[in-house]
């Protein structure tokens, strides 16, 4: 036991001689800082307020498949098609973001701009080809993003791929890896969409979980990469969501879906991360009418309110204060409403 006089010299020694605390000066740096904060908090209000940030608005999550000059399916753009799609929405202030860094809620956007998630699956060739000197040959899918990033600096050609045992129609084991590390290496993401594109729905649970595992497995093999997303062939999700989410070998952040409406924003309560819905991309025609990329992006045009709108800051969620109760929880503190 620690004797009174003990007590006593550890404290005198702990003070020490010159350090008689400035308790006025203490309390002022307090104030300072927190109207600091107050200053810093009101430009953050005011330059959302200016841009109408609207961090709960939907996001556009477009699917591709392939890009050839003949299209066959409704499915198919051709490269020209697939440019003007990109063209649009460099014209309409959307800026790529990977769904890795959507459903993580990493929205790193300047301000005034809108979030759209490109997406691809099937790992077609048609997406990515390299030529022999290792660069993407023309009208593949990633040299028009790139053409077009070219030309609007400040778009960056980012896409999220997701990839089955077709591995872009290569076989050879290096050139798999090939291919996966060139998409890492130039921004792109790597993501999940099943060994053999089987439709998961009905199957057993070591079945959704083989599936699931195994391509997993050999995209990381292939190019030190856990995929943090998945697409599930057809949109359709196995008998419990959850399977396609955590298995053994998997831990998924997000699971995409194939239809048919805008995402909701990560940070908005009707946003569910077993469930992310995709638009396909196609003109206004027959079936696509209503429900496909160009309907959906003239509707989020004549709906801005509806739409997701950055205020340039990836920290915060701002939004106009009338949207609170669409808030999630989780994001109290990154909350910025005006
Ligand atoms: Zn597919």
């Amino acid at each position: 036991m620690l004797s009174g006089l003990g007590a006593l010299t550890a404290a005198a020694i702990l003070t020490g001689c010159d350090s008689q605390p400035d308790t006025t000066k203490l309390a002022e740096t307090k104030v300072d800082a927190a109207a600091k904060l107050k200053a810093t908090k009101a430009a953050k209000v005011k330059k959302a307020a200016q841009v109408r940030a609207n961090e709960l608005g939907q996001i556009p999550v477009l699917m591709f498949h392939r890009i050839v000059p003949k299209p066959q399916t409704t499915d198919d753009r051709s490269p020209q098609q697939f440019k003007a799609d990109l063209e649009r929405l460099v014209r309409e202030d959307y800026v790529p973001i990977t769904a890795a860094e959507m459903v993580a809620g990493k929205i790193d956007i300047p301000a005034g701009k809108h979030p759209v998630v490109l997406t691809f699956d099937d790992s077609s060739p048609s997406q990515l080809t390299l030529n022999q000197m290792g660069e993407p040959q023309k009208d593949t899918a990633v040299a028009i993003m790139k053409e077009v990033a070219d030309a609007h600096p400040g778009w960056k050609p980012k896409g999220t791929f997701y990839v089955t045992r077709d591995m872009f129609g290569k076989t050879v084991r290096e050139e798999q890896a090939q291919m996966l590390l060139w998409l890492k290496d130039n921004g792109h993401e790597i993501g999940n969409h099943t060994s053999d594109h089987l439709n998961l729905r009905g199957r057993s649970h070591k079945e959704v979980e083989d599936q699931i595992g195994k391509i997993a497995a050999q995209i990381n093999a292939l190019s030190y990469t856990k995929p943090t997303t998945i697409a599930l062939p057809y949109g359709n999700q196995p008998n419990k969501k959850d399977w396609a989410m955590r298995g053994k070998l998997y831990n998924h952040q997000g699971a995409f879906l194939a239809g048919y409406t805008p995402a909701p924003a990560p940070f908005s309560k009707s946003y569910d991360a077993a469930g992310i819905p995709r638009i396909k991309a196609m003109d206004k025609k027959g079936d696509c009418a209503q429900f496909c990329s160009h309907a959906w992006l003239d509707w989020l045009k004549k709906n801005p309110d509806m739409r997701y709108t950055s205020d340039g800051d990836p920290r915060t969620v701002a939004y106009p204060k009338y949207k609170a109760p669409y808030l999630r929880k989780s994001f109290t503190t990154w909350s910025l409403p005006y």
